[in-house]
Formats: structure tokens, C-alpha cells, sequence
């Protein structure tokens, strides 16, 4: 009983532990001067733009929805360059489709602590903050505006294969084809593609804008300053 009772102690002293070690784990203090952050609602700029927030459901990597709301948010420079994607795609067919835009610091953080060593070239190191964080990085693909439907890419969204890379050349000639079309029209705008994932691009202007960490709730509520 005596041994019960104190291995009960350690426990709750534990959990007190562990629970003051994650109170202190916070975004990394950034010095330097940043941009107004203005997020905006894709949708809002473009509402042909199509929505697929697999974080918001349990179909993502994590197994469970990591945000409550299925909505995609960018820096206001970033959401009017992807507008002008979205015109010019549309003129060959094509729209996009957003599966993450600003992502709160805390599930950067989540991805980071779930990932196998041998895959975090697919995650951001939370100490450093990710693009998303600073609301200047996308995670996208294409839809065929003649079936609505998502059309097919060398790999899935969030792969963690070689499939995902940019230059991956063994997957099918429209495959490549379509992850290639993405690719120009995004640069053609300001966007760079990051190498390991054909859906994720980052904005230009990314290193003028601080990591955040508010929920899309927050948004637009926070007073800017
Ligand atoms: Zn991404």
C-alpha cells in the first residue's frame, strides 16, 4: 500500500513536471524588425479557390484533426499573388486547391514531436518556426475544373516518400505534367517550391513576417499593431 501511494506521488509529481516543461515551450523570440501581420482568408480574395483542410480532419499524417476550423489563411501580399495563380491556371483548365496555408506555431510543434527522426526533412524544427507559422507558406494542388475533381500527383499530399520531391521523374507523364504546371504558375508569382514537397510553396517575402501562434478564431480579432 505504502509503495502503491508513492509510486503514485512520483506520478502526480511527474505529470506536474511534464506539465510546466510544455507551459515553457513556446515559439522562438525572434529580434529584428517584422511586417504588420495581415492574415486573410483565401476564400475571401478568391472563392474559386477550393478548400481540402486535411487538418481539420482525421485523414492527415497526425490521425486527428489538428484544427477546429477548415479554413486557410495568408499573409494579405501572399493570398493576392495566389489569386493571380488561380486566374492564370484557370485559363488552362486548372484551379487550385489549398490544403494549408498559416498554420499556428502549436502544430508545428504537434508535427515536430510525432515525426520519426528519418522523416523531418517533411516537418519544421519547431525552434526555428516554419513557414506556415509566418503565414507565407501554401500546401496545394490542382483541381480539373471539367470534373471538379483533384487531379492526380506523383504522390499523395504528405507522403513522406522520395515520390513527393519536385524532381521525382518516375511517376506517370500527366502526373508530372500537372505537379510541373503548379510549379510555373507559382513561380510566376513570387512562390518557391520547397524540393522535398511538390505541394508546399513559400512566398517570397517570408522573412519579413513574424511566427505566430493564434488560432483562426483569433484572427482578425487580434488588434494590430
Ligand atoms: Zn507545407
Amino acid at each position: 500500500m505504502k509503495s502503491t501511494r508513492r509510486s503514485l506521488a512520483v506520478l502526480i509529481l511527474l505529470a506536474i513536471l511534464s506539465l510546466t516543461f510544455r507551459a515553457q515551450q513556446r515559439p522562438p523570440v525572434e529580434t529584428g524588425t517584422f511586417r504588420r501581420p495581415d492574415l486573410v482568408e483565401i476564400i475571401k480574395l478568391d472563392p474559386t479557390i477550393r478548400l481540402d483542410i486535411r487538418y481539420a480532419t482525421k485523414h492527415n499524417f497526425v490521425g486527428r484533426a489538428v484544427y477546429k476550423e477548415a479554413r486557410a489563411f495568408l499573409q494579405r501580399p501572399a493570398a493576392e499573388s495566389l489569386a493571380r495563380v488561380n486566374a492564370a491556371l484557370k485559363r488552362q483548365g486548372y484551379g487550385l486547391v489549398v490544403f494549408d496555408g498559416y498554420r499556428p506555431w502549436a502544430v508545428t510543434k504537434i508535427f515536430w514531436e510525432i515525426t520519426p527522426a528519418d522523416k523531418k526533412e517533411f516537418v519544421a524544427d519547431p525552434s526555428k518556426g516554419s513557414r506556415h507559422n509566418r503565414g507565407c507558406a501554401v500546401d496545394l494542388t490542382l483541381y480539373d475544373i471539367q470534373t471538379g475533381k483533384e487531379v492526380q500527383m506523383p504522390s499523395e499530399y504528405d507522403e513522406m516518400t522520395e515520390r513527393s520531391h519536385i524532381n521525382y521523374q518516375c511517376a506517370t507523364p500527366e502526373a508530372r505534367r500537372l505537379r510541373d504546371l503548379l510549379r510555373a504558375a507559382m513561380e510566376a508569382e513570387g512562390f518557391a517550391v520547397y524540393e522535398p514537397e511538390w505541394w508546399h510553396y513559400d512566398y517570397k517575402d517570408w522573412r519579413e513576417y513574424p511566427i505566430l501562434n493564434i488560432s483562426f478564431k483569433e484572427i482578425g480579432r487580434t488588434p494590430r499593431h
